[in-house]
């Protein structure tokens, strides 16, 4: 039978926040000293924005707009929901809808379609083999590259921005004695650019989601006790890999599945509640 403080206890976490998926991370919670944090839609907002869009070769930007809107639309990635949002809101110039076929999500990377026979790529820089250096641009940037049969025909800049409460909780918890780790997909740069402005202790950038799962096993086999905390479908196997995993309020439908506790509140709060708390329990339940 689950003892009654167990109870209890999933029943207090509800009341801050905090939906307990699997009753063992309460225990499990108690016993962490590192922290891993995904960066968009965990320690920033992921509510992005286009800065900036170049185009290359002679697109134009009504012609890159139009392809990549119909690509976008059907992923549900923040940048992709930040790109159709421009898109529909950016009348300048008069954007069609195009006839997409054979589309793939490649998750952590990008999309790849075909449009009109031709080979269409948005994603990354390695994804779409882009060779160009980027260090005369911002460093908080989000690099979104789009390549028609190879050919590189757009670049698209967004910006995401740190969740207020992102910085205080940090220092908290460094204070209350946890390594703290950001694990991204996004490019070593704009990672360190974020990871410096909260005092991270590590970065890990620019792997594939389940390279997001090797890197906390990694630090498992130092002999850590790991939290990850993510919302994308890349951050699923990580969130399998971690002693716990939890979810955010909003994550993705996979993430929240895979996560031993999801977050009913939004924000990081909500998890800053629950490391004390879970010790409370835990006494309560010798
Ligand atoms: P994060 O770990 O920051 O949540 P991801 O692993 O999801 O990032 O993505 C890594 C990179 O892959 C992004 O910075 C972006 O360049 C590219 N990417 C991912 N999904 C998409 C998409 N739907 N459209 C365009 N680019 C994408
Ligand atoms: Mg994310």
């Amino acid at each position: 039978a689950i003892p009654l403080s167990t109870i209890a206890g999933v029943a207090r976490a509800a009341e801050f926040g905090v939906l307990v998926r699997n009753i063992d991370a309460l225990q499990a919670c108690n016993e962490l000293d590192t922290l891993v944090f995904d960066k968009t839609g965990t320690l920033t907002t992921g509510e992005m924005e286009v800065i900036n869009i170049e185009t290359l070769n002679c697109f134009t930007q009504t012609e890159l707009l139009s392809l990549v809107k119909s690509i976008e639309q059907q992923a549900t990635h923040p940048i992709a929901k930040a790109i159709v949002k421009f898109c529909d809101n950016h009348i300048a110039c008069e954007i069609e809808n195009r006839e997409i076929d054979k589309l793939q999500i490649i998750k952590g990377q990008g999309i790849i379609a075909t449009y009109q026979q031709q080979q269409v790529k948005v994603g990354n820089q390695k994804f779409v083999n882009f060779t160009a250096d980027l260090t005369a641009y911002s460093p908080a940037t989000t690099f979104v590259f789009v390549a028609i049969d190879e050919q590189v025909v757009g670049i698209i800049q967004l910006q995401d921005r740190l969740r207020p409460e992102s910085k205080p909780l940090i220092q908290q918890f460094q204070q209350q004695g946890y390594y703290c780790v950001m694990l991204t997909g996004d490019r070593q740069v704009t990672a360190e650019y974020y990871a410096q402005q909260l005092g991270l202790d590590q970065v890990i950038a620019e792997v594939l989601p389940e390279q997001k799962a090797e890197q906390i096993f990694k630090l498992q086999q130092q002999g850590r006790k790991v939290a990850m905390i993510g919302d994308g479908i890349n951050d699923s196997p990580a969130l399998a890999q971690a002693n716990v995993g939890i979810a955010m309020h909003n994550g993705s439908e996979i993430a929240i599945e895979t996560a031993d506790l999801s977050l009913m509140r939004k924000g990081l709060q909500p998890f800053a509640e629950i490391l004390p708390f879970s010790k409370r329990v835990m006494r309560n339940m010798q």
